[in-house]
């Protein structure tokens, strides 16, 4: 009896795992806190409103970069870290990687949302940074290592003439890209009807009006040409931005098929991707969905059901490093392929984040290019380079990225919320459609 009240108390006391097992297991590196979660925030350029955190360990000069960029939602984003997520991080042991992404994923209660799945992720970067700094090892080599020397980009080429969009995807062709996207000026561009035209109404708002039948006509005369004029030794995307009603997306999917698509992106909005279902036995077109995804609810169905081919979460919306390694690893099984969405204004760390995942995993598709002016890699230095087409890293130990803080206070985060002006696209009749 008084044995196993020793043994009771003695487990009360002693944490199951002990100091020395602890040391075993990390071989003998001392344990680690986190110390301290800055946050930083920061507009290089008008282009991009960016934060960051900055993960401080109690190892001096040990620490992560991990970004919680949120263009439309900067302010939200940080106001999360700093109030919220920040002070519950703080004194936990930065190692755990998986379970401080699940903690911080129902520390708010409502989940999967984009202003928590973005903290979450800015912690979930800067904690693989700080392992792989720990392990002096490129983040790449704890997640399996390499399966592919470099990561192959797909590059944006556009124009507001079809003559214009063939031209600059020769420009790519020239400097190394094999996978190039075309749109006819802006998304939906080639389906707009001007302010003034007879179609509209009286009193119609100011700016065009998205007419999906001319854009499908449009799109379809454009792809040809570009075919017909450049070959088939170049690989086409092109994104629809969820404009289209399903009718009208069966029709474009149909049109593409002879163009023969790398892939055709967000050809319908999230709220109707049931109809993939009826898309998918009618063309071989292959179909990229998921830059809006925050959910899992979202991907799985898309996945596992094969509706489509590519899978376009942006890494820093989904929660990370952590939550993307087992999106891969699902559409590994289901015959699915990456396009982690990283155009416009993303920044370079999540850029790197995605990088680091793409080298290790058999479900690799494509990458979307993001190449940024010189002053942000004098804040950010160590960011991504791109050359011939293909994205490379510094092999430096973590993501191999860091952050210059007296530029950070040089460039502060803009009052940005303009940022989401261009998402209000009408119809013809004046109607609000999705962005
Ligand atoms: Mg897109």
């Amino acid at each position: 009896m008084r044995d196993r009240r020793e043994l009771l108390k003695g487990l009360l006391v002693t944490p199951w795992w002990s100091s020395a097992l602890y040391a075993q297991a990390t071989r003998g590196m001392p344990p680690l806190r986190i110390k301290e979660i800055k946050v930083l925030a920061t507009s290089p350029t008008k282009r991009y409103s960016w934060v960051f955190v900055k993960v401080i360990t109690s190892e001096p000069g040990l620490y992560g970069i991990g970004s919680a960029a949120n263009a439309y939602l900067s302010w939200s984003v940080k106001a999360a870290i700093e109030k919220h997520l920040g002070p519950f991080w703080i004194g936990k042991d930065p190692d755990r990687i998986e379970q401080l992404s699940q903690a911080s994923h129902v520390r708010s209660y409502w989940r999967n949302g984009p202003v928590i799945n973005t903290a979450r992720a800015a912690l979930d970067m800067a904690l693989w940074d700080i392992k792989g700094k720990r392990a002096n090892m490129p983040v790449y080599q704890l997640l399996g290592g390499k399966v592919r020397e470099a990561v192959p980009l797909y590059a944006h080429a556009g124009g507001k003439t079809t003559d214009s969009c063939i031209e600059n995807v020769q420009k790519l062709m020239e400097e190394g890209y094999r996978h190039v996207r075309v749109q006819l000026g802006g998304y939906g561009g080639g389906g707009f009807v001007p302010s003034q035209h007879s179609s509209r109404p009286e009193k119609s708002p100011p700016g065009p009006g998205f007419d999906e039948d001319l854009y499908v006509e449009t799109i379809a005369n454009l792809f040809k040409q570009v075919r017909d004029r450049l070959g088939w030794n170049v690989k086409l995307l092109h994104d629809v931005h969820s404009r289209l009603t399903p009718t009208a997306a069966r029709k474009l999917a149909q049109r593409l098929e002879s163009v023969r698509m790398f892939f055709v992106e967000d050809i319908l909005p999230p709220e109707h991707m049931e109809h993939f279902r009826q898309i998918r036995p009618l063309t071989t077109t292959p179909m990229a969905m998921g830059e809006l995804f925050t959910h899992p609810l979202e991907w799985r169905p898309l996945i596992t059901e094969r509706l489509i081919d590519f899978i376009r979460c942006r890494i820093s919306s989904i929660g990370g490093i952590t939550p993307a390694r087992k999106i891969a690893a699902l559409c590994d099984q289901f015959g699915v392929r990456t396009a982690w969405q990283e155009g416009g204004e993303n920044d370079p760390v999540n850029q790197l984040a995605a990088y680091h995942v793409d080298l290790t995993i058999p479900a690799f598709g494509i990458q979307e290019k993001n190449a940024f002016p010189d002053v942000v890699h004098e804040v950010l230095p160590g960011a991504a380079e791109i050359r011939g087409g293909y994205l490379y890293g510094n092999d430096k130990p973590g993501l191999g990225i860091d952050i210059n803080e007296a530029l950070v206070a040089k460039y502060p985060l803009a009052d940005n919320y303009r940022n989401a002006d261009w998402t209000t696209i009408r119809a013809i009749d004046g109607s609000v459609i999705r962005p």
